[in-house]
């Protein structure tokens, strides 16, 4: 089916680790391997086999044909290179934490993203991950270890128990907020859509099959949740928020919702979110998505497009949502 065939069609991103290695230093190793440097394109699915090109958004991301296995190759043993989906390089990218800083990481778990804020900070400053899952935390460890970050300190635990006047955090002005989601922009798992990914698992794990729009509605609360205690951190700068939903109630109404009920949050300006992406977010006028309810808080045209949206069948990523909230100038978020 088509929906099977997008899997095939996504390309195979290479991050490189800036930690351990350079770009060109990676480009270089696979040219002397035999793989072709072609000029940058947005048509990645034309790659012949066996070359690649520089991404034309990412600066650390390489873009190879689809279905390139690079598992077993050295450099990614070696934690020189990440196999990371451009999309979830997205959020490190937007965060954009200078090197010294301190940054939350707040549902870090397995850790491609935080090694990707290592790698923008170049090992300098501080970053607090925490996720509620051990095992997961467990492999967050060995891969940000492999990569060669230094910076990381890990807790196992809700990031709505951290408390936002803990001495201990008021260097933090970046947090990176990743949380649980419906995950239905995930290409392989595309195949779950015809009425809700949750509802799919329910049958697959032979549970009875609750309602696909109040497990989103769910998952939007914790979201709204998540964000609105992140927002409480008194030295906050800038808090990603992403997704790999394609969900509006997950993604567009939760921003809205935070704007509305939070006076002195804005979103930041698209100058400083990926500005040359194409794909923004969908303003309430333009929703197309049947899932989601009618919603009571509206986005605007300017606010949607500070947004970043990708959509697996057409950004050859896979399904996702950023998006980057700022205290109003002269003000702190806490202030709410
Ligand atoms: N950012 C991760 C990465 O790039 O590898 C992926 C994060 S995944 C989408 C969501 C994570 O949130 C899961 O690992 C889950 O265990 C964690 N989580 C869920 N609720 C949480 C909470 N209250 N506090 C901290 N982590 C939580």
């Amino acid at each position: 089916t088509e929906v099977h065939g997008a899997t095939d069609t996504i390309p195979r991103y290479v991050r490189v680790n800036l930690l351990k290695t350079t770009v060109h230093d990676v480009a270089q190793h696979f040219q002397s391997e035999g793989y072709n440097l072609v000029p940058t394109s947005d048509a990645p699915e034309t790659l012949l086999p066996r070359s690649f090109f520089y991404d034309q958004h990412l600066s650390d991301l390489l873009v190879f044909p689809p279905k390139t296995d690079l598992h077993a190759h050295p450099l990614y043993l070696s934690g020189d290179i990440i196999l990371q989906d451009k999309a979830s390089c997205f959020p490190a990218t937007v965060l954009a934490p200078p090197k010294g800083s301190t940054v939350i990481d707040a549902c870090a778990a397995p850790g491609n993203k935080t090694s990707h804020l290592a790698s923008l900070m170049e090992n300098q400053g501080k970053i607090y991950a925490f996720d509620l899952d051990r095992r997961r935390l467990k492999i967050l460890e060995k891969l940000t270890n492999t990569a060669g970050c230094q910076i990381i300190e890990t807790q196992c635990q809700s990031f709505l128990d951290v408390d936002p006047q803990d001495p201990a955090y008021q260097a933090v002005e970046y947090i990176l907020l990743d949380p649980s989601c419906s995950g239905s922009g995930i290409v392989s798992r595309l195949d779950y859509l015809v009425d809700g990914f949750a509802a799919a698992e329910d049958r697959r794990l032979n549970k009875p099959v609750s309602d696909p729009t109040a497990r989103l509605q769910k998952l939007a609360e914790f979201q709204y949740t998540m964000i609105c205690h992140a927002l409480r951190f008194p030295n906050l700068k800038r808090l990603v928020y992403s997704t790999c939903s394609i969900h509006q109630l997950e993604n567009e109404d939760v921003v809205a919702r935070v704007l509305a009920t939070h006076p002195t949050v804005a979103l930041c300006d698209r100058s400083g979110v990926l500005p040359t992406w194409h794909r923004r977010g969908v303003p309430l006028t333009q929703s197309s998505d049947t899932l989601s309810s009618t919603e009571k808080h509206g986005l605007s045209e300017q606010d949607a497009a500070c947004l970043v949206r990708c959509l697996p069948s057409k950004d050859s990523t896979n399904g996702f949502f950023v998006a980057c909230f700022t205290p109003k100038a002269g003000t702190t978020a806490s202030e709410v």
